[in-house]
């Protein structure tokens, strides 16, 4: 397999129910399949197992199927032997991407265990995207959904002329939720391409959300750390609302 051991950067091999390498460095898989390749010190990583119900009942009601069916197809459309999900969280994304071997990175092992439960598909790892247990020159296709973009990682692991599809918010993603919330909403800066791009699009849908859908989709978002309470409140008391959801796609070839 292309997982490589933490430690030593070699090989790993499954045997049974754990991954070795030449070193004799062995990780167990855990009951759910997922494997744990993050050497942490202690204390929690990624996010908490709140927010990932928050986001499983979110994305499970459909309201971002139509991104999930565009990845697919844009993953049908080029070479996908070996494809890497980067921050892939609960697997949404993931499940739904072709590959003939699919690998998912995220450092929230209760994201991980409820992705390695829902999807056979692809193996799920724990480990830090910025420094991944992961063959160089390997992928065919490596994607990265809201998160930060690893670039000297994914540079690192694509194989030459490989492609990297990165999903952010366009400047007027959610724009309706930041209007109740803000005296002053203020429309999303869209990061500088961190390489030479070759397509971009952008995709749209207004979501009719009830006050559950719209109070999940503020536990997903960062404003949910940095808003008071008075203006939490605001949304609270909407019972339903209409929300834009707005993404750009972009793609990368290296
Ligand atoms: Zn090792």
């Amino acid at each position: 397999m292309l997982l490589r051991c933490p430690v030593c950067r070699c090989e790993l091999q499954k045997s049974g129910r754990t991954a070795v390498c030449a070193n004799r460095h062995s990780f167990d898989y855990a009951r759910q399949g997922y494997l744990n390749l993050f050497l942490s010190h202690g204390g929690s990583h990624g996010d908490s197992a709140e927010s990932v119900r928050a986001r499983t009942r979110f994305l499970s009601r459909g309201h971002y199927g139509f991104l999930k069916d565009r990845l697919q197809e844009l993953s049908a459309s080029f070479a996908h032997q070996v494809t890497v999900d980067l921050a892939c969280g609960e697997g949404y994304y993931t499940a739904a991407l072709y590959g003939d071997e699919k690998y998912g990175f995220d450092l929230s092992r209760d994201a991980l265990k409820h992705a390695a439960k829902n999807d056979p598909s692809a193996q799920y790892t724990v480990a830090s995207i910025f420094d991944l247990p992961f063959a160089s020159g390997a992928a065919d296709l490596v994607t990265t959904c809201f998160a930060p973009i690893a670039k000297d990682e994914i540079m690192r692991i694509l194989k030459p002329g490989g492609i990297f599809i990165s999903v952010t918010p366009a400047a007027d993603h959610l724009f309706e939720l930041k209007q109740i919330l803000y005296e002053t909403p203020y429309l999303n800066t869209e990061d500088e391409p961190p390489f030479p791009l070759k397509e971009e699009q952008q995709i749209r849908e207004v979501m009719h959300l009830d006050h559950d859908a719209v109070m999940d989709l503020f536990a997903m978002t960062p404003y949910y750390y940095h808003t008071s309470e008075a203006d939490r409140r605001k949304l609270d008391e909407t019972d339903h609302l209409d929300i834009t959801a707005s993404f750009l796609i972009r793609i990368f070839q290296k």
